[in-house]
């Protein structure tokens, strides 16, 4: 079977990311034909808008992307490609495994979590009020006269709203990843001793949904709580499922606990399976053609990929191959190396040159 796949090569580093990412994904033996698309800078200087409909009408055709990082600063007048993605697609989930690899300098020794964030909700809904604005007015006085609490007028508000929908379909999602990919345990992270509304609701429901998952272990975390015991003892956690803001930030602290950017995966995924695999860095534009950077997270985000589409073998596989070129710390790029201007270090293209040979070794 060949899978029909919109490759996006992005800007920056992106292409050489991407190229990298392509052929180590390809050296897995699953057949895939790449849709290549362009969205964002390349996009504007081609077809003058970020978000060209062809390279929509391709995802919505073929419902799995893999994309390069897009530098986000478009100049005025356009949005940010990343959160126009997400609305357009629905993309409803965040999905980021963080792990430790020998090879890899992390400040923890034995991470293996996966952070589920809610991607549409919350504070992060972009619902806001500006200073000197008649809406601003508005909301305020409405506000004032339903919870009778009285807000100072130079106050900005931002709205955060949390729905039972919203919140069922996320933490449904965490349970369905746990079981199909054999893991053992649900955290569910909030603030519902002080929010007692919003995320009392996001609690209430997913200690329901957690009652039809009862494979799998069900436990909650007060947020802060959670942030202190993942720096503690992160061993204890597997699964985590948040509202948009706290997954946004405990996202970031737990790939941070396993090497930082340059290693950590992520994927968006909305309804009937569409979904959006990248690197969670940037563009890094200062090192575009030079070749420098590790493909590392991108490649992951392509182990992801593959599991998401039925390859899990290969999946493992190409996990398995990354972890043993980084693990033998030979052919690998400069981040990985013990000191940063170690001339041994290899660039983007022969870091992939050993993951396929690797593979091959694998596959023999
Ligand atoms: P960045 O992640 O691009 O790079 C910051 C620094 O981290 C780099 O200079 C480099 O030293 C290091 N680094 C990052 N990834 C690395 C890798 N794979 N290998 C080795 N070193 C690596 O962050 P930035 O400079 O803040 O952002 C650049 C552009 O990318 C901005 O326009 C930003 O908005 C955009 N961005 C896009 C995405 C995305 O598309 N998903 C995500 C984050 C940032």
């Amino acid at each position: 079977m060949t899978h029909t796949i919109t490759l996006i090569p992005g800007d920056g580093t992106g292409p050489e990311i991407v190229e990298a990412t392509r052929r180590a994904i390809e050296a897995t033996g699953v057949r895939i034909e790449w849709d290549v698309q362009d969205i964002g800078v390349p996009a504007i200087a081609k077809y003058g808008t970020p978000f060209p409909e062809a390279a929509l009408a391709s995802i919505r055709r073929n419902k799995v992307g893999l994309k390069g990082p897009l530098t986000t600063e478009l100049g005025t007048g356009f949005r940010s490609v990343n959160v126009a993605l997400r609305k357009e697609f629905d993309l409803y989930a965040n999905l980021r495994p963080a792990k430790t690899y020998p090879g890899v300098k992390a400040p923890m020794g034995n991470v293996d979590l996966v952070v589920v964030r809610e991607n549409i909700e919350d504070l992060y809904a972009g619902i806001e009020f500006d200073l000197g604005t008649p809406q601003l007015e508005t909301v305020r006085e409405a506000i004032e006269r339903g919870s009778g609490a009285t807000i100072r007028k130079d106050a900005a508000i931002s709205i955060k709203y949390i729905s039972e929908f919203g919140s069922r379909r996320i933490v449904r999602f965490a349970f369905e990843y746990a079981r199909s990919n054999g893991r053992k345990k649900v955290t569910a992270v909030h603030k519902a001793n002080v929010m007692k509304f919003t995320d009392g609701l996001f609690l209430r429901v997913a200690r329901e949904v957690a009652s039809g998952y009862p494979e799998i272990e069900f436990e909650d975390r007060i947020v802060d709580n959670m942030c202190m015991q993942l720096v503690q003892k992160p061993e204890l956690y597997d699964v985590l499922v948040l509202p948009n803001l706290y997954g946004d930030i405990v996202s970031d602290l737990v790939a941070g606990l396993v090497g930082g950017l340059g290693v950590a995966p992520g994927a968006n995924i909305g309804e009937d399976g569409v979904a959006v695999f990248e690197a969670i860095h940037g563009s890094a534009p200062k090192y575009a053609g030079q070749n420098k950077m590790n493909p590392m997270a991108l490649m992951l985000a392509g182990a992801l990929m593959l599991r998401h589409i039925g390859e899990r073998e290969a999946g493992d596989r190409l996990e398995q191959s990354i972890a043993a070129v980084v693990a033998m710390g030979r052919d690998v790029t400069y981040d990985l190396k013990p000191v940063r201007d170690d001339p041994t270090a290899v660039g983007t293209s022969q870091f992939a040159d050993a993951v396929i040979r690797r593979l091959e070794v694998v596959h023999a």
